[in-house]
């Protein structure tokens, strides 16, 4: 599928779905959970089934042309879409996760985000060399967390295909400092 029939399906689903009407499902949260960050919350658009299987379709269609090896999510709301999607691609799930979660040998990325700092890390022999990935999260803010995510697949030999997003708040650049990666996202702030 090219990237305009992905934009008409984006901007109207068998369902009626639009950019609009999905951001009418997603709340946002003043004050969460720092003082001056808008928290998007997502919940109320996971409980919609219809809304929910949209925006992981939406994604997976994005995706399947682009011999993805595994989908990589970020914990943790990385975890709630990234699954699906290798689920629906027929392909792994390889988590990257906070630090001291994973039980084997790890690489770790220390990185800053909207609202603070933290460490990622992944398992050394999580994929094989030369695995073409997409990363998977469910929000790109100032990028920071993706891009630590990318740096990590990267080194342990992985190729980032593609990263992708149900949410891109335009407004923070994260695309700018993921300048060498294909990015996705459906909803955009
Ligand atoms: P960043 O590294 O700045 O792109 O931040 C992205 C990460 O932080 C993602 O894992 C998001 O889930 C989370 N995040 C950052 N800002 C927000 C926000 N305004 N609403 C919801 N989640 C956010």
């Amino acid at each position: 599928m090219t990237m305009t029939n992905i934009e008409k399906k984006k901007n109207s689903s068998p369902q009626g779905f639009n950019p609009e009407s999905l951001k009418k499902i997603i709340r946002d949260i003043p004050d969460f959970p720092k003082k001056g960050i808008i928290f998007k919350d997502i919940t109320p658009l996971l409980k919609h089934p219809e809304a929910f299987r949209h925006c992981v379709d939406l994604i997976a269609e994005h995706l399947k042309s682009l011999k993805i090896d595994y989908v990589i999510g970020i914990e943790s709301r990385g975890f709630i879409f990234s699954p699906l999607l290798a689920y629906n691609l027929n392909v792994g799930f390889v988590p990257v996760r906070k630090q001291g979660k994973l039980p084997s040998l790890t690489h770790r990325m220390a990185y800053a985000l909207e609202y603070g700092e933290a460490v990622l890390e992944i398992h050394q022999d999580a994929i094989h060399g030369g695995a073409r990935v997409a990363i998977v999260d469910d929000l790109l803010a100032t990028g920071g967390t993706a891009l630590a995510a990318a740096n990590l697949v990267e080194k342990i030999g992985g190729k980032v295909v593609s990263i992708d997003f149900l949410i891109e708040l335009e407004f923070l650049k994260g695309r700018g400092k993921l300048a060498n990666y294909d990015v996705f996202s459906i909803l955009k702030y």
